[in-house]
Parts: structure tokens; C-alpha cells; sequence
């Protein structure tokens, strides 16, 4: 500073006119938005006091700012989030600095407002004890108050708050996990209480009013944040939840009821996509038409439920030996198809002759009664080339006939 500015400086701090017409460059500087030093305060005078004062005010109006920043910040990063653990994680993050503590939990009203139940908690102290899922109910709890007043609770001794409240667990748990000043805060959408968030310290006498008041300001914000992430996950489960439903309906609707193989539909769609797949890359299948020979009398001495329990053992015998891409189908009363994916006229004999020792060799377990099966077998190789799963049902059927003619307990290749 020059000697002549310095002199100007004491001047003006000097003459009250000056002093006045420098404060007020201050202050309209500050409200543009400017940052801008105060004048020296000099002397005690009324001026000077009145100056002391403006200078109070403005850092306060900055730190309110500041404030107001970041809690705007803590609803826009929670605002990017979309399921509830990550909107509370943000949020976890984000009040660092605005409210002090060592933990935070969140639970919210269920069972239609009669329990809390703990949904998420975040802790830098022991290890937690009250977790995911800890759910009491919420009469008798001190928590109905919260709700009632809507208001921020202040608990800065929770040891003496346990002395005097023996019976809250919640409160036992959380002074185990090493607590001692808590601050609950509740939430609400549209006046109905949502939740509550705690803020727990490890120290005593740690949360003032202006906590409160900081919660207050944004609990509005972070209610709908919360809400809007639970409605959305809501949505995702019950979506989930239709889509195994669907899955299950479809393949239910894909399976015989007896014995779980493939209904007939449901096999001949599948022979049919096979078919053109064969067709499309010059491959061929084999199937197999299979009839239990002289069922009916299996029935007719056993009775229909040790009929049902033989064709359950048939498909039970049968369905190990299928290899991926193979299926197994009931068409119909004691008939079943084999679809063989990528088998030709070589390989077919020996397979059908598996089926058949398989079913042959090893009495059934009927329940009423041990009982030998035979079975006769239709095959035939198929290319799909303007062939319909039909068209190669027939030919499987034209074959299980001959073998059926020839004296059963046999299988017959297609010509
Ligand atoms: P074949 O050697 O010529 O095939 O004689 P079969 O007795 O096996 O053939 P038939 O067609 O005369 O009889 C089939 C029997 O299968 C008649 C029917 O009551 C019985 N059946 C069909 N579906 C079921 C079922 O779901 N459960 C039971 N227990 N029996 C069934
Ligand atoms: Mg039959
Ligand atoms: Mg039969």
C-alpha cells in the first residue's frame, strides 16, 4: 500500500461518513455475490458495533448457504438412485458433515403400521445388533411419539435413557453396539409416517437443535426418495414374481400331469422345431414310438393306480437315459415318443434296444405287486425336409405296429 492510500485508508476509517459509505459498498457487494472482505472495524463506537454485527450476519448467512448446498447435494445424489439400499447409502454419505454420527439406520412401518421393521443400516462402530429384518412392534414403542409430534428426537445419554426404560430392547441393543447419543428422525409422505432414520454417535450429548432443524429442512425430500425407491422396487419384485409365475404356468401347461414327461402338445411343437432345424442344416433325428405291451391288464389285475405308478416308473427308467436335446413325451394312454436329436439309421437300432432291456430286464415296483414289462418300439430316422412332426409320427407309428405284430418285447425300424 502506498503511503498516499494508506493515509486515505486512516482517513476514511477516521470520518463516520466514510465508514458508513464503506460498509454500505460491503453489504451491497454481498448481496450481489460477491465475496468481498469487511471494512476494519475500528473503535467501539455504535458504528463499529453495528459493523461487528453485519459481519456476524454475513458468515452466518454463508455457512446457512453452505449448509443448504450440501443437503441439496445429499437429495441430488440419493435423487440418481434408484433401488432403497442405494439411496440410503447415499444418503449415509451425504449428511457427513451436516449431522454427526458413527452409525445410521433406517426402518420402516409394516404390517400395515403396526411394526418397525430395520430395513438398512450403515455403522462405524462394534458390530451392529440390530440388522436387516429386526422387526417390534411399534406399540409400546417410544417411537409412536416420534410419529405423533413428527418431530426430530433428541436422546444424548442413552445409558440413562436405558436406566429408565429397561424394557427397550432397541435401545439395549444399541448401546451393546457402543451408542450414546441418538437422533431419530421421522418420515412421512403426505402426513402418513413412512419410517424413521436414526443417527446414533458414540458420544454423549452429541446432537443439538440445530440438527433437528437441519433434518427437518430436507425430510420432506428424502421421505419421497425413500418411498419412490421402495414403489419402484416394489414394482421390480411383483414383476419378478409374475414372470416366474408365467414361467411356471407355461410349463405346466408343457407337461403331462401323471408322469411330468411332455404332453402331446407340446412334444409335437418340439418335434416340429427339430424337425426344421434338421431340414435347415442337413441332419437328421431319430424318434421312437413306445406302447407298454398288454397294459390293460396291468389294470385289470393291479388296478388303475398301480397302471399309473407303472407308466410314472416307464418315464422314470427312461428319462436318465436321454441325452441333452433328447426329449421325452407322453402321446397318449400308455404311448410315448423319443425324440433323438441328431441320430441317423446307425445309431438308431442299438438306442431302441437299450429302451427296450431297460424296460424288459428290471421288474416294476407297482406297490401292490412286483410286475415284469415289456415294450414294443416304432423307429424311424427323419431329415425334416417336407416332413411334419406328424408325417414322422406316422412313420414311428407304422413301425411300433409291426413290432407290436411281431410278437412284442421289440422294435422295428421304419423302411
Ligand atoms: P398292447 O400290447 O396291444 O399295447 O395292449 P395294451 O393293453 O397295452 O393296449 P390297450 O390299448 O388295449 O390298452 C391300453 C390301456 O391303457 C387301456 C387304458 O385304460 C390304459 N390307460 C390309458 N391311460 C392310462 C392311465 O393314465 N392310467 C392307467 N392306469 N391306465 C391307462
Ligand atoms: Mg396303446
Ligand atoms: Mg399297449
Amino acid at each position: 500500500m502506498t503511503d498516499a492510500a494508506l493515509k486515505d485508508d486512516e482517513r476514511s476509517l477516521a470520518d463516520p461518513n466514510d465508514r458508513v459509505a464503506a460498509y454500505t459498498a460491503w453489504v451491497s457487494a454481498l448481496r450481489q455475490g460477491k465475496t468481498v472482505k469487511p471494512p476494519e472495524a475500528e473503535g467501539d463506537d455504535a458504528l463499529a458495533r453495528l459493523g461487528h454485527e453485519l459481519k456476524l450476519l454475513s458468515e452466518a448467512i454463508a455457512r446457512r448457504e453452505a449448509e443448504l448446498t450440501r443437503l441439496n447435494q445429499v437429495v441430488l445424489s440419493a435423487e440418481r438412485e434408484i433401488l432403497v439400499e442405494d439411496v440410503l447409502d447415499s444418503i449415509f454419505k451425504g449428511f457427513i458433515g451436516i449431522i454427526p454420527y458413527d452409525r445410521i439406520g433406517c426402518a420402516f412401518l409394516s404390517a400395515g403400521g403396526t411394526r418397525m421393521t430395520s430395513y438398512w443400516a450403515r455403522s462405524n462402530m462394534g458390530p451392529m445388533r440390530i440388522n436387516k429384518g429386526y422387526s417390534r412392534p411399534l406399540a409400546g414403542s417410544s417411537l409412536r411419539e416420534v410419529f405423533r409430534t413428527g418431530e426430530p428426537r433428541i436422546l444424548n445419554d442413552l445409558e440413562a435413557y436405558l436406566a429408565e426404560h429397561p424394557t427397550s430392547n432397541a435401545t439395549r441393543k444399541i448401546v451393546g453396539e457402543g451408542g450414546r447419543s441418538s437422533l431419530t428422525c421421522p418420515l412421512f409422505i403426505d402426513g402418513r409416517p413412512l419410517g424413521v432414520i436414526f443417527f446414533t454417535s458414540q458420544k454423549t450429548n452429541v446432537y443439538k437443535d440445530i440438527h433437528q432443524a437441519v433434518f427437518r429442512q430436507i425430510a420432506g425430500q428424502v421421505a419421497i426418495l425413500i418411498n419412490k425407491s421402495q414403489l419402484f422396487q416394489e414394482l421390480v419384485e411383483r414383476n419378478q414374481f409374475l414372470l416366474r409365475q408365467a414361467e411356471q404356468l407355461t410349463e405346466a401347461a408343457n407337461r403331462d400331469v401323471l408322469t411330468g414327461v411332455l404332453n402331446r402338445r407340446a412334444f409335437l411343437l418340439a418335434l416340429d422345431r427339430h424337425l426344421q432345424a434338421c431340414a435347415a442344416a442337413g441332419k437328421t433325428l431319430g424318434l421312437i414310438m413306445a406302447d407298454i405291451d398288454h397294459f390293460k391288464s396291468i389294470n385289470d389285475t393291479h388296478g388303475h393306480a398301480a397302471g399309473d405308478k407303472a407308466l410314472c416308473g416307464f418315464t422314470e427308467r427312461l428319462s436318465p437315459m436321454l441325452r441333452q436335446g433328447d426329449y421325452l413325451g407322453r402321446y397318449g394312454g400308455e404311448e410315448f415318443l423319443i425324440l433323438l436329436s441328431e441320430v441317423g439309421a446307425a445309431e438308431l437300432p442299438s438306442i431302441a434296444e437299450r429302451f427296450r432291456s431297460t424296460i424288459a430286464d428290471t421288474p416294476f415296483d407297482l406297490g401292490v405287486a412286483e410286475r415284469s414289462l415289456t415294450v414294443s418300439l416304432g423307429a424311424t430316422v427323419a431329415h425334416g425336409v417336407e416332413q411334419s412332426a406328424e408325417d414322422v409320427v406316422a412313420l414311428a407309428d407304422r413301425a411300433l405296429y409291426a413290432a407290436k405284430e411281431g410278437g412284442r418285447n421289440r422294435w422295428v425300424l421304419a423302411a
